[in-house]
């Protein structure tokens, strides 16, 4: 129910005393006075083992509509940021064993990035790299903004034939506003490549071989309210003039929205799924690249609680691609040390570690394309001092770079031809052993009849099927290589 405007923070207000009991202890009367009508943010101090029991709190709190920012099982702290009436519910229910803190509130640092930044260090990195660079306004915001997408390669002609035989990845940072680390580490995935290529070292010949597009800043509007209005702001700015109530642009993808309860059909949660499925520029800006792009793997980052998460993010779902997802989750995440030297993240899908999601980016990523989709959660704070960057953006870049070698042992490249025009054609792809039963779209050749998948190890059958219905079988075995293949359809 957080809003910015004067208006519906009486109406809260109104709410808050009809609710607010006369037998209150003089604790909550305290909290009630310090409130002074807004929401605000709380520890949740609880007595937890591992990051799956933490898990059944965090799903325990979001269903009672409570906004989980995020949380650390290492420190035993849940935050929420909630009003009285969260307060009263969280005292009067059945959360076993828990004690609660207001949370000081805290100033951002303001050497973080803002959307003006965000579009001069992009426009910055263009002029000084144009023959490894594309820069290019992907959207613009409900007041007006930019959204801006960089192509990192060097290939970066988009209507060439070397960029399109090129697998791509777009790295996404800030789809929630508060979460001011993750366009840190987004930028600096665009900075450190152009640094390596310029130098010619090792990481310059992934970018041969990958085209990397990065979103630094999704939530243009939302980071102008963090730095403007409330640093706890998540949601985009939607509003009607007289009030900003916003959506939660990261449960607003088209893809199995409004799916299982993963989200909020009330405008006041701060998990509010939008009128409709993709109703949000902001959401269209991200959909639009890749709709473009055709993504082969896809890396978006989020704060806080240090998890590497996977699809999908309905109670008990994984995707057919499970195997492969898992495992290089694991991978990633024991390469991943906490911020505070105490073990590393912890991988698992949202309804393990967290709770129900519908309308995620990450799962639009690879229902729609296919692509090999983690969301990581950064930190152990939303807001952190600026001086934890350097740490957090060199963790992720070993990361990254990892996860794209990684790939790389099982990417499968085919180029179709129609061998009745030789022209590349488009194509469908059936691959044995993967079921598309959570509504996932078929893999489809880029433009320019290219079409890249990653393969976990075994034995595949590849369908691949021109528009005229033709098609050819192709057997292939998927170990430790890459594979490329052009296939003739007579
Ligand atoms: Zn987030």
């Amino acid at each position: 129910m957080q809003s910015i405007n004067g208006k519906s923070l009486t109406a809260l207000l109104l709410v808050t005393a009809l609710t607010f009991s006369t037998s209150a202890t003089s604790s909550l009367q305290n909290l009630k006075t310090n409130m002074e009508g807004k929401h605000v943010r709380y520890t949740v101090k609880v007595d937890v083992k591992n990051v799956f029991e933490m898990g059944r709190y965090a799903k325990w709190l979001q269903k009672n509509g409570y906004d989980v920012a995020g949380y650390s099982w290492r420190k035993g702290e849940v935050e929420v940021i909630t009003d009285m009436a969260g307060i009263e519910k969280l005292n009067e229910n059945h959360l076993q064993g828990f004690t609660l803190e207001e949370a000081g509130d805290l100033a951002v640092d303001s050497r973080y990035l803002n959307p003006a930044k965000v579009e001069q260090k992009l426009k910055d990195l263009n002029a000084k790299y144009p023959q490894f660079t594309k820069l290019e306004q992907i959207g613009t915001s409900l007041q007006g903004r930019g959204i801006w997408a960089l192509l990192v390669s060097t290939t970066p002609l988009t209507d060439s034939a070397e960029y399109a035989a090129k697998p791509s990845i777009i790295f996404d940072g800030m789809h929630h506003a508060r979460e001011v680390m993750t366009s840190e580490v987004v930028m600096d995935v665009a900075e450190f490549a152009l640094d390596n290529l310029d130098k010619n070292t090792g990481d310059a010949e992934l970018l041969k071989r990958w085209n990397v597009w990065v979103v630094p800043m999704l939530n243009v509007d939302g980071n102008n309210l963090v730095w403007t209005q409330s640093s706890y702001w998540r949601k985009n700015a939607r509003g009607d003039g007289s009030s900003t109530w916003g959506v939660d642009i990261n449960r607003n993808y088209p893809f199995n929205w409004n799916k299982c309860n993963g989200a909020s059909n009330s405008k006041f949660s701060d998990a509010y799924r939008g009128p409709s499925a993709a109703s949000e520029p902001e959401t269209n800006a991200l959909m639009s690249l890749a709709f473009k792009v055709r993504p082969t793997a896809s890396l978006s980052y989020h704060s806080y609680s240090e998890l590497v998460l996977y699809p999908y993010g309905c109670n008990g779902v994984t995707t057919g691609d499970n195997a492969l997802v898992s495992s290089v989750a694991n991978e990633l995440a024991a390469m991943l040390p906490a911020d505070n030297g105490n073990g590393h993240y912890d991988p698992g899908t949202p309804w393990q570690l967290l709770y129900d999601v519908d309308g995620d980016s990450m799962s639009f990523m690879h229902g729609e394309f296919g692509a090999i989709a983690y969301t990581f959660e950064v930190n152990q704070s939303f807001q952190p001092s600026y001086d934890l960057k350097a740490p957090t953006v060199q963790k992720h870049r070993k990361a990254w770079s990892f996860f794209l070698h990684r790939l790389e042992k099982g990417l499968v490249t085919l180029r179709v031809v129609d061998g009745r025009t030789n022209e590349p054609a488009n194509a469908q792809i059936g691959i044995s052993n993967i079921q598309l039963v959570q509504g996932e779209k078929p893999f489809k050749t880029n433009g320019a009849g290219y079409y890249f998948k990653v393969l976990n190890p075994g034995d595949y059958a590849l369908t691949i099927q021109l528009q005229d219905g033709r098609s050819q079988v192709l057997m292939i075995k998927v170990d430790a290589s890459a594979q490329s293949h052009t296939i003739v359809i007579n």
